[in-house]
């Protein structure tokens, strides 16, 4: 299928009038955030040129600060401070336009959320407010005149919107990262002005901003509010059925285009784990059609066009919003208007893409190798340029990195010999995906299975555990070993760099590979977790399910400490709390006794003792490398004609399915490749010498 008239989902791909501007279907891709931002325009521009290449109808910028009292440093967000910032803008609208795609851009000013860490100025705030984040600082009052610039402001980056030749201009009020969204809340604002109390009062900068805005960009522009209408926290926030029905109503005519949400980020950009259902989002924006006349926009983890298609004949949206499933598949909409679903690569939900933010690196994604890579290393999501010399390559290993690096390499044109030891392939997905939370982890490899299952050179053996004269016998000359890791017994970590000494005598210790396996528990079981990702947290929460009582340890301060970045950490903690699982905080294993353990603080020192069964240790994992060693000796004494030996994913070096997936993507690329060259093209800064 190849054409509109026959597409069942015909209906996504109608044009939609956004004021003034037409969006050739209804596919939106959201403004979120790449950790690209003002520092990295040549990224940023071949990364959204992909999405309208793709078949995004409308492509939207990250935030943009459109004044330095509105500096994340050190996050990379946009940036409109003045003319000087329009040419990198002008890029990525042309790019876009070169694809019939609309260009949006959200213009932000961030107030209270903002730390102004480069500029140094006191950050503004309906009220005085301390300063998100714990940063030890207060944001001001603002006083007429503040509000009179903020106003003009927004106006001169409008105009200058326009300079750069977007088609849509944002006002932002959602993520409780905003300004105007502040002025909305009772929590922050608590002016006794015409811009406080009543909630007339609150919404008039948003409607007087608004206005400016509409007649800053002229006639031939449309304007859109992004606006959070719940913050999910019940009568302490914003809620729907009440002000965010009625602030709605009030600004109903006045934009072109809503785009609504809910608050803060972590709801909006919920992960799978904690919002599992496409469309979870329904439930608190479906209200704003009913009351506004514009097409609306909103978000839900969009990935199956059924899905999509109900949400425009249920007349809960007029444009599909999307942030991950856009950046999971650049191509998602080509691929529905070709009826190519299956080749659909869906977002599983893991919010590692916003961790990137949170940790001020360029984006990446768990499904998506080439995401943030489209200019500095030339990757496409789709296309790859065949080998100039087609190789034979046989990849040990079905996990995410061998997977990958089968599915890339016969994208290249080699013929590929996929081997694995076990009946299906997966790797560490087939277990982790049956743990709570975790099932669209699956996604990892059910994309990459169907694929490489159409494909004519690429053969999966499956029940083929290879040894290396196994391997040296099938005369291959390129070789990626993908063989993993597993979990370490001993504790090491970064808690215990050496390891635990854990004597004969001592209480059973497992690792999430021997859980995996089928090992029988006691009743009582201390998870320790010096990994501080998900999977401590969720091991922990299985085996409550299954009936255990846990104890979760860890050396941080909180459970999944590094969850924070993935949005999900508060999360985490509240559902281990509340299934009862007792959680010890900045404490060490000090050692494992026959009935006991001894805990220490990792401050004091000091001991406690506690009754347990035995001991999970999520700590850190050790490369399953033995293959590859043996190989790399005899390729040492020039016994064997292998050419290219490489260790890929875990077995390389043991990180998240991300990172493996990356890694077999690379390795994939780079066969027959000159690593001589630079790794990847920099940006780079041009200097003008001020005297
Ligand atoms: P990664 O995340 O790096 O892809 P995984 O641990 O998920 O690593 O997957 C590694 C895969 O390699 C597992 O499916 C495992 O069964 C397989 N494997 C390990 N050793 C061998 C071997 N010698 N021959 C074939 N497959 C192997
Ligand atoms: Fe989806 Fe994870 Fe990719 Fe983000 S990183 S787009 S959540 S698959």
């Amino acid at each position: 299928m190849n054409n509109k008239t026959d597409n069942p989902f015909a209906v996504l791909f109608e044009p939609m009038d956004i004021g003034p501007v037409t969006a050739r279907n209804r596919f939106y891709q959201v403004p979120h955030c790449t950790g690209l931002g003002h520092a990295n325009p040549q990224a940023e521009v071949a990364l959204r040129a992909t999405k309208a290449e793709g078949g995004w109808g409308v492509v939207c910028t990250q935030e943009v600060e459109i004044h330095p009292s509105s500096d994340l440093t050190p996050y990379l967000e946009g940036r409109l401070w003045d003319d000087a910032d329009i040419p990198a803008h002008r890029a990525m609208t042309d790019a876009v336009h070169e694809h019939n795609s609309l260009a949006g851009i959200e213009l932000v000013h961030n107030g209270q959320h903002a730390a102004n860490l480069g500029t140094r100025i006191p950050p503004i705030a309906p009220s005085h407010r301390p300063v998100d984040l714990y940063h030890p600082m207060q944001a001001r009052a603002m006083d007429k005149q503040d509000i009179k610039q903020l106003k003009q402001w927004y106006v001169d980056a409008a105009k200058r919107s326009r300079q750069a030749g977007y088609d849509i201009v944002y006002v932002y009020a959602g993520h409780n990262m905003a300004t105007l969204m502040h002025f909305l809340l009772p929590r922050y604002n608590d002016r006794s002005d015409e811009y406080g109390g009543s909630l007339v009062n609150r919404v008039r900068l948003l409607k007087e901003t608004l206005s400016d805005v509409r007649d800053a960009v002229g006639a031939d522009c449309g304007i859109a509010l992004r606006l959070a209408v719940d913050e999910l926290l019940g009568d302490a926030g914003l809620q729907a059925h009440d002000e965010g029905s009625e602030i709605v109503s009030m600004l109903a005519d006045i934009p072109d285009l809503w785009d609504v949400n809910i608050s803060g980020w972590d709801n909006d950009s919920a992960t799978a784990r904690f919002e599992p259902d496409e469309g979870y989002q329904e439930q608190y924006t479906a209200f704003v059609k009913k009351l506004v006349k514009k097409p609306v926009v909103g978000v839900g983890r969009f990935t199956s066009p059924s899905a999509m298609v109900s949400q425009i004949n249920r007349g809960v949206l007029d444009f599909i919003g999307a942030a991950r499933p856009s950046i999971a598949d650049p191509f998602l909409p080509n691929k529905i208007l070709a009826g190519d679903i299956e080749s659909i690569r869906e977002c599983i939900g893991c919010n590692i893409c916003v961790s990137s933010d949170n940790v001020v690196a360029p984006i990446r994604c768990t499904q998506n190798p080439t995401m943030g890579e489209e200019w500095r290393r030339g990757w496409h999501p789709e296309f790859s340029p065949k080998s100039k010399t087609a190789e034979q390559v046989l990849v040990v290993g079905a996990g995410p990195a061998g997977l990958e690096s089968a599915l890339q390499l016969s994208r290249l044109g080699h013929s590929v010999m996929l081997a694995e030891a076990g009946l299906d392939v997966g790797g560490r997905i087939l277990n982790e995906c049956k743990l709570p939370g975790l099932a669209s982890y699956r996604r990892v490899r059910d994309y990459r299975q169907l694929q490489l299952s159409v494909l004519q050179n690429v053969d999966v053996l499956l029940d083929n555990k290879l040894s290396a004269t196994d391997i040296l016998e099938t005369q291959i000359q390129h070789v990626f070993i993908a063989t993993g890791s597993l979990w370490r017994h001993d504790g090491l970590g970064r808690q215990h760099p050496k390891g635990l000494a854990i004597g004969s005598a001592a209480m059973p210790v497992f690792t999430p590979d021997d859980i995996y396996a089928g090992a029988t528990l006691p009743n009582s079981v201390l998870v320790y977790d010096d990994d501080h990702y998900y999977l401590g947290g969720v091991l922990a929460e299985s085996l409550h399910q299954s009936g255990h009582a846990v104890t979760l340890v860890t050396p941080a301060n909180c459970a999944s400490a590094w969850t924070d970045h993935t949005l999900e950490q508060h999360k985490i903690q509240a559902q281990l709390l509340n299934l009862g699982i007792n959680i010890v905080t900045a404490q060490e294993l000090h050692s494992i006794n026959e009935n006991t353990v001894l805990l220490a603080n990792v401050y004091s020192q000091q001991l406690t003792e506690l009754d347990v069964g035995a001991v999970v240790m999520v700590t850190s994992r050790s490369p399953v490398d033995s293959v590859y060693e043996e190989l790399a000796f005899v390729q040492l004494r020039d016994e064997t004609k292998i050419k290219t030996l490489q260790r890929i994913g875990d077995c390389l070096a043991p990180s998240t399915v991300a990172a493996a997936v990356y890694s077999g993507h690379l390795a994939a690329r780079e066969l027959g490749c000159d690593k001589a060259n630079q790794i990847y093209r920099r940006e780079s800064v041009q200097v003008n010498f001020h005297r």
